[in-house]
C-alpha cells in the first residue's frame, strides 16, 4: 500500500508518500515564515495556496518514479489529509487539494486528524502497543491514551497550546517566529528564576507563566534565566502530567509528539521520569515531529487498511476537530 499524504494545517505546507511495504517515507516540505510576529491566518492560507500544488507535485514525482506497476495505474493507493484541527483557510486548501487528486486519480480519500496523526507516528516508529501520548506542539499541548475505541484525552492545557505560549513570550522581547528553538538556546546560559507552576489535577495553564515571563524580561531579568526558568516550569508541568498519565493507566510506554518534542530538554526530563518508574520512552525523529505530511500518509494507511476512507460529500474539514472525535477504525485491540 502506498499512500500520498498532505498537510497544511498552519504553517508546514507538506505531501509525503509512504510505502507500507518497504516503511519508506518520503517528504517535501514548505515552511511559511513571517517576517513579523507570529503566524497570520490570512498569509498562512496565501503560503497554503502556493506552496501546496507545488510539494504536491514532488511527493507525487516520487511516487511515479518509484511506482513499478503498469503506467495506466495510479502512483499510489489513497489520498490522505489533514481535516484539521487547524486554521480554518488552511484546511479549506488542502481539502480541496486531496478531493481533486483523489478524483483526478481515481483513488479513495482518507480524512486524517492531525493531532492523532502527531501520536500515531510516535506509535508506529517505536513499535510500542499502547502507549500514552503527550503532545507538544505549537497550538495544542495534551495527553492521549487508547480505551474503548478512542484516544482518550487524559490531560489538556486550559489556555493555549505550548509552542504559541513560548512563541508570545518570544514575540514580546522581540525574538522572529518561531521562538522555541531561539528559547532552547537561550537557555544554556541561564539561572533558575522563579516563576509560576501551574498543574491543577491532571490540567496545566501556560497564561500565569507567560505574563510573569514578560513582565520579568520588562523589569531587566536576564533573557537567558528566563528562558532557562521557561523551560524547567513548562516541561515539567508537562512532565508531571505525563508521570500520571502513565500512573493512572498503568501503562509503561510514553511517546511524544508535536513540534516542542524537538527540544532536548524535554526529551531529558521525560527519559529521566521513564527511567525513574521503569517506563520506556520514545521520541520520533525530527522530520516527524514538527509538523509533516509523513504522519498523516502513516495513519492514512493504517485507515485506508481498516476501510476508513471518506465519501466526497463528508469530506468538509474542522478547524476544531478534537482528537476523542475520531472512532478509531485501524486498531483491534480491544478494551478490558
Ligand atoms: P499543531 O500541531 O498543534 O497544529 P503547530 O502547527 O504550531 O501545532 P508544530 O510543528 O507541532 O506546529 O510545532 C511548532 C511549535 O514548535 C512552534 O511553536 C515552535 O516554537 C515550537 N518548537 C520548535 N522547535 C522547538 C524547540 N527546539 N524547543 C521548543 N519549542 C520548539
Amino acid at each position: 500500500v502506498r499512500i500520498l499524504g498532505i498537510e497544511g494545517t498552519a504553517w508546514a505546507a507538506s505531501a509525503a508518500v509512504f510505502d507500507a511495504e518497504t516503511d519508506g517515507v518520503f517528504i517535501e516540505s514548505d515552511a511559511y515564515q513571517p517576517e513579523s510576529g507570529g503566524i497570520h491566518p490570512r498569509e498562512a492560507a496565501e503560503h497554503m495556496h502556493d506552496a501546496i500544488p507545488r510539494v504536491v507535485e514532488r511527493a507525487l514525482e516520487h511516487a511515479r518514479e518509484t511506482h513499478d506497476g503498469p503506467a495506466t495505474e495510479p502512483p499510489v493507493d489513497a489520498v490522505a489529509f489533514s481535516r484539521g484541527p487547524g486554521l480554518g483557510p488552511c484546511l479549506r486548501t488542502v481539502g480541496t487539494a486531496a478531493r481533486a487528486l483523489s478524483q483526478a486519480l481515481s483513488v479513495p480519500l482518507v480524512g486524517v486528524n492531525h493531532m492523532v496523526a502527531h501520536l500515531e507516528i510516535g506509535r508506529h516508529s517505536s513499535g510500542f502497543d499502547s502507549p500514552v501520548c503527550l503532545n507538544a506542539s505549537g497550538a495544542n499541548a495534551h495527553l492521549l491514551a487508547y480505551r474503548n475505541g478512542r484516544y482518550r484525552v487524559l490531560g489538556e492545557t486550559m489556555d493555549t497550546g505550548v509552542g504559541n505560549a513560548i512563541d508570545k513570550f518570544t514575540r514580546h522581547v522581540g525574538w522572529s517566529h518561531p521562538g522555541g528553538p531561539k528559547v532552547e538556546a537561550a537557555a544554556e546560559d541561564g539561572e533558575y528564576v522563579d516563576l509560576p507552576y501551574v498543574v491543577k489535577g491532571m490540567d496545566f495553564s501556560f497564561s500565569g507563566i507567560m505574563s510573569a515571563a514578560k513582565q520579568a524580561y520588562d523589569d531587566g531579568t536576564p533573557v537567558e534565566d528566563i528562558c532557562y526558568s521557561l523551560q524547567e516550569n513548562i516541561f515539567g508541568m508537562l512532565t508531571e502530567v505525563s508521570e500520571r498519565a502513565l500512573s493512572l493507566t498503568g501503562s509503561d510506554e510514553l511517546v511524544l509528539g508535536g513540534g516542542v518534542g524537538q527540544n532536548d530538554r524535554l526529551r531529558e526530563m521525560l527519559t529521566e521520569m521513564c527511567e525513574q518508574r521503569g517506563a520506556e520512552f520514545h521520541a520520533p525523529e525530527p522530520r516527524f515531529l514538527r509538523d509533516n505530511a509523513g504522519m498523516i500518509a502513516v495513519l492514512g494507511a493504517k485507515m485506508y487498511a481498516a476501510g476508513d476512507t471518506l465519501a466526497l460529500e463528508d469530506s468538509r474539514v474542522d478547524p476544531d476537530f478534537r482528537p476523542d472525535q475520531v472512532s478509531v477504525s485501524w486498531r483491534t485491540d480491544e478494551p478490558d
